[in-house]
């Protein structure tokens, strides 16, 4: 058995396996896997202070968000003007509730609920343990599924296609709007995962003596996928989280692969049906992605219809191939080095999100444009469709075991985890 302080060094890279025995990490410091370049964990300067100062700012931000209008627009002498909560509304008085719906949850209702429980967790608010697992549970996992800052992009986007048409003003609530997505970020940014687990409770034993720079599965151990405890391979659940887990995510490359050509069948539709009806002096127009893409290039708005194509054609597409290709070199067949494959999946974990970029334009687009008989936008069912696949696309990367990547690879790394500035 190891002392405590010993135990709290060693630490299974989570995207690898490696064993790592971790140095005394300064403060305002982090420490990366030496052998895929993972921030394995960073020493914040004030832990406490930090994380709440920004998540209450978040929070305050958010409420003034909620509270003023959002944008107008003028055209031809008629003005319309919406707020955060009147887009989800619009929505839902087009019968599309589901998009409405996507959109309270992930724009709104996550990235707050985080910054409530980083409050909560980080200050040690007196509650039962159990409770304070379960919502360190849940903060982790809600992590990616926070869309505000997409939200954003979406909305800038929206305002250069609107610009073609009238007069788009920013009010009130857009300042504040801006420093939520800036404040949630930074707060998410200073909570280390394995800091604030050991306030939560204390790391289990090591079962025993592990040797580093050998993969944990080779050792006969596995990283807990929560809190990162090290755990004897045959071991399901966690002693600290309680999550149940196994050394490589079970049917991995079978979920990926089923969710994937999933998502493959809904893309089809989602590129040919129309995502959104622009109605102009009575006459509906439907317009799909890519009609959407070729009218603005033809406009003249280049900058806006390279976005637009970038974030929902490219890169879904390629998306899927990366994670088609992922799946292929994981089961033994390709022979590409390891570290390509790691960059690419990195790639994929990271861009996955942004193709939401145009569901929120069409939100954003068929709230705002509400011109009674000179010009209505509504959403159609191609945004829906769209939205899927970018969730399907995203749970097949979140299924994807990146570990696998790396079994193939036997030698022993001797190299030490390195340590940098953040
Ligand atoms: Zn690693
Ligand atoms: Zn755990």
């Amino acid at each position: 058995m190891c002392s405590a302080a010993d135990n709290q060094a060693w630490m299974l890279c989570p995207q690898c396996d490696l064993m790592v025995k971790l140095p005394q990490v300064p403060q305002g410091s982090r420490a990366s896997c030496p052998r895929c370049h993972t921030v394995l964990t960073t020493s914040w300067t004030e832990p406490r202070k930090r994380p709440t100062g920004y998540a209450v700012a978040a929070l305050f931000m958010l409420l003034l968000a909620n509270l003023f209008p959002f944008v107008t627009m003028k055209v031809a002498g008629l003005s319309s003007q919406i707020s955060l909560l009147q887009i989800p509304k619009v929505m839902v008085s087009e019968d599309y509730s589901s998009l409405a719906t996507l959109f309270l949850v992930f724009v709104q209702a996550i990235p707050g609920l985080c910054m409530l429980t980083i409050i909560l967790l980080v200050n040690r608010v007196s509650m039962p343990v159990s409770l304070r697992i379960g919502l360190a549970r849940i903060l982790f996992q809600l992590r990616s599924w926070g869309m505000a800052e997409i939200f954003m992009a979406g909305v800038l986007v929206s305002f250069v296609k609107l610009m073609a048409y009238g007069d788009v003003g920013l009010e009130t609530s857009f300042w504040p709007w801006c420093l939520f997505c800036l404040l949630q970020l930074r707060a998410f940014q200073c909570v280390d995962r394995r800091w604030l687990w050991s306030q939560i409770a204390p790391l289990p034993p090591l079962p025993h003596a592990p040797e580093k720079g050998i993969s944990g599965i080779r050792q006969g151990l596995r990283s807990c996928p929560c809190c990162t405890a090290i755990l004897p391979a045959d071991r399901p659940d966690c002693s600290r989280c309680g999550v149940v887990a196994a050394p490589r995510r079970k049917h991995s490359l079978q979920w990926t692969l089923a969710l994937l050509f999933t998502s493959l069948i809904i893309y089809i539709p989602a590129n040919l049906l129309p995502i959104m009806v622009t109605e102009s002096l009575g006459t509906p127009y439907p317009s799909n992605i890519m009609a959407g893409v070729i009218l603005l290039w033809s406009d003249g708005s280049y900058p806006v219809a390279l976005v637009i194509f970038i974030a929902s054609i490219m890169v879904p597409s390629l998306k899927m191939l990366a994670i088609g290709w992922l799946c292929w070199d994981a089961s033994g067949r390709g022979h590409r080095d390891s570290e390509k494959m790691h960059l690419i999946y990195e790639v994929v974990e990271f861009v996955g999100r942004w193709s939401m970029i145009d569901v929120f334009v069409i939100a954003v687009l068929s709230a705002l444009v509400r011109m009674g008989q000179l010009m209505n936008v509504y959403p159609a069912v191609g945004a829906l469709l769209f939205a899927l696949v970018v969730i399907l696309t995203m749970i097949a990367a979140m299924t994807f075991d990146p570990r696998l990547t790396w079994d193939r690879v036997r030698e022993h790394t001797t190299k030490e985890p390195r340590l940098d500035g953040k």
